[in-house]
């Protein structure tokens, strides 16, 4: 297969020989487990056990509304001791929802437990990704977006590659190449639900040259009828190839549009450990409940890889590799080029934690000052985004956060390739999440805003509606009052009417009463009588 090479990027020493030595170490159940309720890109993930509640192994502690969103489940069984705000792996060091269990030492699974699949190729799409969904399944390569919706094109998009990203390219991170070592057969099971969920026509799966050890792995156990679907594919392995639009270019030569999507070329791509979970949740019937760590880096005494359950703190974590080495002053989440560094060990291991680094200050020397931008455009020549960094430090320096945008801040990776290489030293990464916090901020603040306006015009528009109804609503009552009125006074005008006819009647009758009573000249009388009839008669119409 021809490949291809992305602008940029890296050649780094390779540093995982000594994480690799080992087999992956499965720990046991910690004392306590810290489960963080947020531990994916996307919407917030409530609680839905109260303290003091009995929970049992992989029962979901922690409900997503959102589409873009993971269920939390607890990774084994044991009280609910608490549910507050706790310290968690995140760089603003700020504290997060968490629900705390003492495990019961029995590590069981109640009756929540979703039943295993063996027959999941017949099963309809639709309660496939709906299972994926209750598995809070999320990448693992560290990025922990929500991979049920990444298995969800829109409509008419039709996804015709699916691409296995095995290009670990931190220098010290090996969790993926010890899990294709390790399990390369779910990691296949995984591949081949995500090509039926997403109708596939090939699957390419990079792996980079410095990993042979998973390379042989996968080539012994690829399934013969998979042969003509999946490509394995050594990749170089060049800083940061592990991006996803710099392996899709290595891969296919083409690029990823500024502002898109993976999909917008008719590709998704993910991570090895992610096909694994995804085995385990269809298959097994397993929720996401633990993952592979490396810890590593001169700052311990061990280095290898676990496989922790979330909700680990980090220190049991760096126990099982044999505790830290004398003179730790440093530890980090991630790897040394994108990680990090952390300062409580306390914190838990979440989805989204892919190595613990520890080191010592002679390990990572001091960059020295930091000293003015001299234009030397060494940062331009290695951003694998094409960007120019320098100018999105000017801006960032000048807070022109429009002007940032405009010179494409994100689609910076954060890669750290232009810090790397700065001679003067400048830390360019931390201007760039600066500048996105700050945008990120204003853009909530415009969102709180323009919701309190809606909310605002939402009430006045009530308020006039309702006065108009109720000034309706009286023009309607005194219509219906005048009604009646007149009505009334027809009423009244019959009936004097009536009255006066009557009077009339009456004073006729009495009239031919006193003429009888008289007995004269009848004919004479009668006529005049007749006429003088006639006229009231006439009166009265
Ligand atoms: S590498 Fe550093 S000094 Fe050189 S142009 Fe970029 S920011 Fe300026
Ligand atoms: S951190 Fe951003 S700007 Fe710097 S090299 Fe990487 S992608 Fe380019």
């Amino acid at each position: 297969m021809q490949l291809h090479r992305f602008h940029g990027g890296l050649k780094l020493a390779d540093e995982t020989d000594a994480s690799t030595a080992e087999p992956v170490l499965v720990m046991g159940v910690p004392a306590k487990l810290t489960v963080p309720l947020g531990q994916h890109i996307g919407e917030a993930t409530e609680a839905c056990v109260q303290v003091g509640d009995h929970v049992t192994k992989g029962q979901r502690i922690g409900q997503s509304k959102g589409y873009i969103a993971a269920h939390v489940h607890a990774p084994t069984s044991g009280k609910v001791a608490d549910i507050d705000l706790y310290p968690v792996p995140h760089p603003s060091g700020l504290n997060a929802p968490c629900v705390v269990i003492e495990p019961d030492g029995r590590d069981e699974w109640g009756d929540a437990r979703m039943e295993p699949w063996l027959d999941w190729d017949t099963r309809d799409l639709r309660a496939l990704r709906q299972r994926l969904r209750a598995g809070g399944i999320v990448g693992l390569g560290g990025a922990a977006f929500p991979t049920a919706v990444k298995l969800n094109p829109r409509a008419g998009q039709r996804i015709h590659t699916l691409i296995v990203n095995g290009a670990e390219c931190e220098p010290y991170i090996s969790a993926d190449d010890m899990l294709l070592r390790t399990a390369p057969e779910a990691v296949f099971e995984g591949i081949r639900i995500t090509a039926r969920l997403l109708g596939v026509e090939r699957v390419l799966f990079a792996v980079e040259d410095n990993m042979p050890e998973a390379m042989r792995a996968l080539t012994e156990t690829l399934p013969t009828e998979l042969r003509d679907l999946i490509e394995l594919v050594s990749v170089p392995s060049i800083y940061p190839t592990g991006g996803e639009r710099q392996l899709i270019k290595v891969l296919t030569g083409q690029e990823v549009p500024s502002g898109g999507l993976p999909a917008d070329l008719g590709m998704v791509c993910h991570n090895p450990g992610t096909f694994k979970a995804i085995c385990d949740t269809v298959i097994q019937g397993r929720p996401l409940l633990s993952r592979i760590v490396t810890v590593t880096g001169p700052g311990v005494k061990h280095p290898r890889n676990v496989e922790a359950l979330l909700g680990t703190p980090f220190a049991d974590v760096i126990e099982a590799a044999g505790g830290y080495a004398e003179g730790v002053d440093r530890l980090v989440m991630g790897g040394p080029m994108m990680g990090f560094a952390v300062h409580d060990d306390s914190i838990p291991v979440i989805k989204a934690t892919n190595c613990l680094l520890a080191t010592r200050p002679q390990d990572t020397p001091s960059p020295g000052p930091v000293m003015p931008c001299i234009r030397c455009a060494e940062c331009a020549a290695v951003c694998p985004a094409q960007l120019l960094p320098q100018q999105l430090y000017w801006q960032a320096k000048a807070k022109d956060f429009d002007a940032i945008q405009d010179y494409g801040l994100f689609d910076c990776i954060e890669c750290g390739c232009c810090a790397y290489v700065c001679p003067s030293n400048i830390p360019l990464v931390q201007y760039y999440r600066y500048a996105k916090n700050e945008i990120w901020a204003r853009e909530k603040e415009r969102q709180k805003s323009d919701i309190a306006r809606e909310r605002y015009e939402f009430r006045q528009e009530r308020i006039e509606r309702e006065e108009r109804e109720k000034a309706e609503r009286l023009a309607k009552k005194k219509a219906a009052v005048k009604n009646k009125e007149n009505d009334g006074d027809k009423q009244a005008a019959i009936q004097a009417a009536l009255e006066r006819a009557q009077k009339k009647k009456a004073a006729r009758a009495e009239g031919s009463e006193k003429n009888s009573e008289k007995g004269t000249g009848s004919e004479t009388n009668g006529e005049e009588t007749s006429t003088t009839n006639d006229t009231r008669d006439g009166d009265d119409r």
